[in-house]
């Protein structure tokens, strides 16, 4: 039996996410109407997912469903905004129940987790695509912001970067599945938006990001917005054990530097909030590490043992193919 489109609608995505009580008109009406504070500028981020080009074909709808709210969610963990609503724009191929359910448990678990109400949305026949919206507050002119760096700040990341790389090589069967090939291919699928430690770094951060297309390019976006060059130190890359386990030392630095669906935070901090940074968010509590230093030199460089290189056009761009 098929569903018609209300159907469908009614059933997953009526009583998705969380219940808010700012939430003045959801679901069913030709438009959302939401209840903002009076005290706070309002933030929004829009993503698309396209299978494809930023999941693999035949991805488990859960994950689907999750990260899709998950890119976004990280986007405004990097302005330092606490999220409030979502709108869903899906686009499907064909109604299947099965998958319908866990796309929207996937979706929905996340955005209970984060108290994001899905308020509307749109739903079409397609190759399929996700778009989702997300809109969420911050206290006037305190948002964080790509510019916000300076020469001499040290420049640091959150988590371990390099573990998506690796699971999405897995996905493919790029890479051979080893003892911790489940652990790095939840890492791409699953990846987890830093949204508490972004609210904490409005008072602490000269300048932040979120690393979806790799580390080091991410980190330069940064640094060229702040009117700064970048230097990352290799051997300060935070590696988790499972991505060394699996592609050796070497291997896994590139991975942290170039790889890409992290949605980890880079952020710099002055030299003199060092000091407050660590005492009120201490690292090895809030998982973050500090790899480098934004310089007057423009461009991104890597010290490793060898010495310093200057990195050219790092990161993956759509358009530029790689
Ligand atoms: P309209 O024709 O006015 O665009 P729709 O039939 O597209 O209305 O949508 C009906 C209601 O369901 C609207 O409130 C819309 O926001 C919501 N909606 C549609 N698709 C989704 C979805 N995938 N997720 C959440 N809400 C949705
Ligand atoms: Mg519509």
């Amino acid at each position: 039996m098929s569903l018609t489109e209300f159907e469908l609608i009614e059933r997953y995505f009526h009583a998705c996410g969380a219940e808010r009580g700012d939430v003045k008109i959801g679901v069913g009406d030709d438009a959302a109407v939401l209840q903002c504070p009076a005290d706070a500028h309002l933030a929004a981020a829009v993503d698309t997912l396209v299978e494809g080009v930023h999941f693999p074909r035949g991805s488990s709808a859960r994950s689907i469903g999750h990260r899709a709210l998950a890119v976004n969610l990280s986007d405004l963990a990097a302005m330092g905004a606490r999220p409030a609503w979502a709108l869903l724009a899906l686009t499907v191929r064909e109604a299947d129940e099965r998958w319908l359910a866990e796309f929207a448990a996937g979706l929905g678990t996340l955005a209970r987790t984060h108290e994001v109400a899905l308020v509307g949305g749109d739903t079409t026949h397609g190759p399929l695509s996700v778009t989702v919206t997300v809109l969420g507050h911050v206290p006037p002119e305190r948002a964080l912001r790509r510019d916000g760096g300076a020469a001499g700040d040290a420049v640091f990341v959150s988590g371990t970067p390099g573990d998506a790389a690796a699971g999405l090589a897995l996905e493919q069967g790029r890479l051979p599945p080893g003892p911790h090939a489940q652990y790095l291919q939840r890492r791409f699928l699953f990846p987890t938006p830093r949204l508490a430690l972004g609210e904490r770094l409005r008072t602490l951060a000269g300048g932040c990001i979120d690393v979806s297309d790799g580390l080091l390019a991410d980190a330069l976006k940064l640094a060229r917005a702040s009117g700064c060059g970048v230097e990352l130190t290799a051997s300060a890359l935070p590696l988790s054990a499972p991505l060394r386990d699996t592609v050796g030392l070497a291997r896994a630095r590139e991975l942290a530097l170039y790889g890409g669906d992290d949605y980890e935070l880079c952020f710099t901090v002055p030299a003199q909030a060092l000091e407050q940074l660590a005492a009120e968010l201490p690292p090895a509590e809030w998982g973050y590490t500090r790899i480098g230093t934004l310089q007057r030199e423009p461009g991104a460089r890597v010290r490793d043992e060898h010495g310093v290189r200057a990195v050219h056009a790092p990161g993956y761009d759509h358009f530029a193919g790689g």
